[in-house]
């Protein structure tokens, strides 16, 4: 729609600046846009402190907005620190409820009891591994994307506290500083999947990779008998707690996880501190999408019958199950060429880890159960048949007029366990 010069701007009292005119942005449409959009409609004054507000740690709305602003985006919105949540919250609980499609003056949060829990099992043999990760922020620090140098290192310094102070054999380790950690290790633990990389444009605009590479690093157990147990320090979140296996045994993928969360949350506590939690919105992170349980629970699994990412994720749209589809090395790849997938659950907000990761088995379980339509079927051994027909050598059956070329169709397609027509 072309834009009315003439319109009048709302009222900012003089201040009114070119990143609150949301239609002259690179994603006019994000969410962050549209929630913007509608609060200036719906509350003018509400809007007028949106603009004006600056959070705990002096996060404002120009930087919570600047993805969107300046880069294709969905979302386009990250939170400074927890406060933003509060503080900015008539355009956070919008971007809220447009990507959750939950209402957070209704909602209620748990937070984690670390009790035993039962999964149920994933389907074995194309799932090449088992992945669950959590997102936690410190209350004492703002979020990743608003962090000076200093505290940088405060995080860092706090986490080594904590992983010297673990004392169970499956939890204990080492954590490797990406300050000066050598080419070769890093390259090592990217290739394992274990290390986060400063190569997201969007992360990088928003301040994540600010000083990079000071205060980041990655904590390894030492036994892995029960998996690998990594804790991320200064990626996205001040904390990425992760367990992962080979195979697909969620379960022993689980307790790794939940007792290394534990572990985490009271050495945390031990010093002070706690993660930040919201009543209605769960544990908090720089970005909306991952608020709630904070968790991911994933697997790289192969799935022949899709093609591309994109023919998995227009699947699982037909199905009931919230499921994301990524690449296998990190959100931002691609996957031409592989069938490797990774699925993992979607929703975060509204719902608790069991049953964030039985949606996911269930999703992973539908689309092993995947037969593509045999007509589909039909006509690609059809065009493969005129392929074949093409060369020299089969020029009788190409020009046969006894059916002997459609015989052999039906044969081929017989052969291959399908039902021809
Ligand atoms: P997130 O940010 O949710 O942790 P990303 O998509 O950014 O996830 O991926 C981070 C890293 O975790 C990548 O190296 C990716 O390959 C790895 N990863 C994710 N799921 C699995 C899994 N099931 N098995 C092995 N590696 C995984
Ligand atoms: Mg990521």
């Amino acid at each position: 729609m072309a834009k009315d010069p003439n319109v009048a701007k709302p009222n900012m009292g003089g201040k009114y600046k070119a990143e609150h005119d949301v239609d002259s942005w690179t994603s006019p449409n994000c969410l962050i846009a549209e929630a913007c959009r509608e609060l200036q409609a719906e509350s003018p004054e509400e809007w007028k402190k949106l603009c004006e507000q600056k959070s705990e740690f002096g996060w404002t709305l120009e930087k919570a907005s600047v993805c969107g602003r300046k880069l294709k985006q969905h979302v386009g919105v990250y939170a400074g620190d927890a406060d933003c949540f509060t503080s900015m919250g008539s355009m956070f609980d919008k971007v809220i409820w447009k990507y959750h499609q939950v209402d957070v003056t209704k909602n209620q949060a748990a937070e984690e009891t670390y009790e035993k829990v039962t999964l149920p099992a994933l389907p074995e043999g194309a799932i090449a591994s088992t992945r669950i990760r959590t997102a936690r922020n410190l209350k004492s620090l703002p979020f990743t994307v608003n962090m000076t140098k200093a505290q940088r290192l405060k995080l860092e310094e706090t986490m080594q506290k904590v992983f010297a102070g673990f004392d169970s054999e499956f939890l204990k380790g080492k954590y490797h500083p990406m300050d000066g950690m050598p080419e070769e290790d890093r390259v090592k633990f990217v290739d394992l999947h274990y290390l986060f990389i400063n190569d997201d444009p969007t992360l990088e605009l928003v301040g994540c990779y600010d000083n990079w590479p000071a205060g980041r690093g990655i904590f390894i157990n030492e036994n892995q008998e029960k998996g690998v147990f990594i804790v991320w320090v200064g990626e996205e979140d001040q904390l990425r707690i992760m367990a992962m296996a080979k195979g697909s045994d969620v379960q022993a993928v689980w307790d790794l996880f939940y007792t290394g969360v534990e572990a985490v949350h009271k050495g945390v506590q031990a010093l002070g501190d706690e993660f930040v939690f919201d009543k209605t919105r769960g544990y908090l992170s720089s970005c909306p999408t991952n608020i709630g349980t904070g968790m991911r629970a994933s697997v790289h699994v192969d799935l022949p019958m899709f093609p591309t990412k994109q023919a998995v994720k227009d699947y699982v749209k037909t199905t009931e199950w919230y499921v994301d589809i990524r690449g296998t090395r990190g959100e931002a790849t691609n996957t031409e060429g592989v069938r490797r997938y990774d699925v993992s659950n979607k929703a975060r907000l509204g719902s608790n880890c069991v049953e964030q990761i039985t949606t996911m088995v269930n999703g992973v379980k539908a689309l092993l159960e995947y037969k593509p339509p045999a007509d589909s079927f039909v006509n690609a051994s059809k065009l493969a048949m005129e392929v074949v027909l093409a060369q020299p050598e089969y020029a009788f059956y190409k020009h046969d007029k006894t059916g002997a070329k459609e015989d052999l169709l039906k044969k081929a397609i017989e052969a291959l366990g399908a039902s021809s027509h």
